[in-house]
C-alpha cells in the first residue's frame, strides 16, 4: 500500500483512545496500534518495538551511530469529548481541507505525522546519522506511566537521549499582542503542575442552629485570601530570549521593550500581569481554585469543607516553597493544606546546538514563523526525560491559530490538512539534519 498520510491520521481519529486506566480502553488502543501497522509498513518492519507500560509503544530506528540518540514523542491517548461538536469528533471527516477530530492538534496529528515521515524515509532508503526513537505514551492526559516505562527502558539499556522532542509549542498566529508574525516556539522548560486540597473540619448539626465562623466560611475565607494573594513575580531567561527574538516583528512601540527584554525584565515582570491572565503566567506561580464540596443537604450544616486548588509553579520554584506562601496567605492554622499531587516545574532545557537543529528546521519548513524559546505552562509526557537526558524541548509541528489553540481539551479541535503535511516536512527535515 502507498503511503497516505491523511488517510492514517483520520483512521487514527477514529480510535478513542480516551484513557481512564479501567481496561475497558483496550480495543480503541489495539484499533489505533492496527491503523498504524497497516499505514507504515515499512516502519514496523524496520524498527525495533517495545510495549512500555500499558498500551505505550517505544520503537527503536537504528542509525549509522549509536553515539547520540534522539526521542521523538508524543502521545496516543486523548481527552473525552467536551462541548457541543460541528463534526463527528471520532469520524476523521474532512470538510474544505481541514481534518477534525478529537486528537487532532494533541496529539495524533503529531503521531501520525512522526511516522509518516519515518515511512517516507525508509522508503527512499534513507538511514539516520544516529539512532532515532519514538515513543508513544498512552496515558500523557492522565498518570504518565507509558512514558515513565519508556525513560525505565531506555535507562536499563543504557541509552542518554542527545535530545528529545515531544508536544508543547507550535507555529502559534496571535500569541503575543502587538506580534503579527506567526511564533514558533520551541518549550524549554515546564511549570510545575501541583494538586493541593484545603480542607477545614469542625462542628456540623443542624442548619435551624447555625453557629458563626463554622469549616464553610473559613474555607470561604481562606479561598479569598488565595484570590487575593499576589505571587513573587520574575521573567524567567527563556521568556527574555523570547521577547528579544520576537522584538523585530512587535508593533513599533512595543520593540524597544523587548528588544532590552533582559535590562526591563523586573519592570516587565511587573506590568505583565496588569496585561490579562495569559501574560501574568509567564511571570508567576498560578492559583486557581477548582473544586468545591460541603454539605450534601440543604438543611445539613457541613461538619468538613474542602476545595480543590491546582498550581503551576515557575520554573526556579519548588513546591514546598509554594505551600508556605499559601499557609502564610491563608493565615489560619485551622485550615489543611494537603498536597494531592505534587508536581515540581522542569530544569531549563540549553539553547545549544540540538535547539538549533529544530530551530534550523522550523526556518526551513516555517520561513514566515519566528523561532523562539518559552515556558510550557501545563505538563507534558517529556518532562520525565530529564532523567535521563539535558535536553528536553517541545514543539508540534502545525500552525495554530488562537482559536485551534482554545479547542485543545474543548470543542471542534481541527488542523487544516496542508498544515499537517508541513508537520510531516519538519521531521523529515529534521532527521535528515541530525
Ligand atoms: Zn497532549
Amino acid at each position: 500500500m502507498t503511503l497516505d498520510p491523511v488517510a492514517a491520521l483520520q483512521d487514527a481519529l477514529r480510535a478513542p483512545t480516551v484513557n481512564d486506566g479501567s481496561g475497558s480502553e483496550a480495543p480503541a488502543f489495539e484499533q489505533l496500534h492496527a491503523a498504524l501497522r497497516e499505514h507504515f509498513p515499512l516502519l514496523h518492519a524496520s524498527l525495533e518495538l517495545t510495549a512500555v507500560g500499558g498500551h505505550g509503544l517505544l520503537f527503536r530506528w537504528p542509525g549509522a551511530s549509536a553515539e547520540k540518540p534522539v526521542v521523538l514523542m508524543a502521545h496516543q491517548d486523548v481527552v473525552p469529548i467536551a462541548g457541543e461538536w460541528t463534526h463527528d469528533p471520532f469520524g476523521g471527516e474532512i470538510v474544505d481541507g481541514v481534518i477534525h477530530g478529537r486528537g487532532t492538534l494533541d496529539d495524533k496529528g503529531q503521531l501520525v505525522a512522526i511516522c509518516a515521515a519515518v515511512e517516507g524515509l525508509i522508503a527512499d532508503g534513507f538511514e539516520p546519522a544516529y539512532d532515532v526513537w519514538l515513543s508513544f505514551g498512552s496515558d500523557e492526559e492522565t498518570t504518565g506511566a507509558a512514558a515513565r516505562a519508556a525513560v525505565e527502558e531506555l535507562r536499563t539499556r543504557g541509552v542518554e537521549p542527545w535530545f528529545v522532542l515531544d508536544e508543547g509549542g507550535a507555529v502559534a498566529f496571535d500569541a503575543f499582542p502587538g506580534v503579527a508574525a506567526p511564533i514558533g516556539v520551541v518549550g524549554v522548560a515546564e511549570k510545575g503542575t501541583t494538586d493541593v486540597r484545603l480542607r477545614v473540619t469542625g462542628d456540623g448539626g443542624h442548619s435551624s442552629t447555625p453557629r458563626q465562623n463554622g469549616p464553610t466560611a473559613r474555607l470561604a475565607r481562606a479561598i479569598t485570601r488565595l484570590d487575593r494573594m499576589s505571587m513573587p513575580v520574575q521573567l524567567p531567561a527563556p521568556t527574555v530570549e523570547m521577547f528579544e527574538q520576537i522584538a523585530p516583528y512587535a508593533a513599533k512601540p512595543l520593540r524597544p521593550v523587548l528588544a532590552n527584554a533582559g535590562r526591563l525584565a523586573p519592570a516587565l515582570a511587573r506590568l505583565l500581569p496588569r496585561l490579562g491572565p495569559e501574560p501574568a503566567a509567564l511571570v508567576r506561580t498560578t492559583v486557581a481554585i477548582t473544586t468545591l464540596e460541603g454539605s450534601p443537604a440543604a438543611n445539613v450544616i457541613a461538619s468538613a469543607a474542602s476545595a480543590g486548588v491546582n498550581l503551576r509553579i515557575m520554573v526556579g520554584e519548588t513546591v514546598a516553597e509554594v505551600i508556605e506562601r499559601l499557609r502564610a496567605a491563608i493565615g489560619d492554622r485551622q485550615v489543611e493544606i494537603e498536597v494531592v499531587r505534587g508536581g515540581e516545574p522542569s530544569p531549563v532545557s540549553p539553547r545549544d546546538e540540538a535547539f538549533a537543529k529544530i530551530t534550523e528546521s522550523i526556518a526551513e519548513v516555517f520561513p514566515e514563523a519566528v523561532p523562539a524559546p518559552y515556558t510550557v505552562m501545563a505538563a507534558t509526557d517529556s518532562r520525565f526525560f530529564y532523567e535521563i537526558s539535558d535536553r528536553v524541548y517541545r514543539f508540534a509541528p502545525f500552525r495554530m491559530t488562537a482559536a485551534q489553540r482554545g479547542s485543545i481539551h474543548a470543542a471542534d479541535e481541527n488542523l487544516r490538512v496542508d498544515d499537517f503535511l508541513d508537520g510531516i516536512r519538519f521531521y523529515r527535515r529534521l532527521v535528515e539534519g541530525l
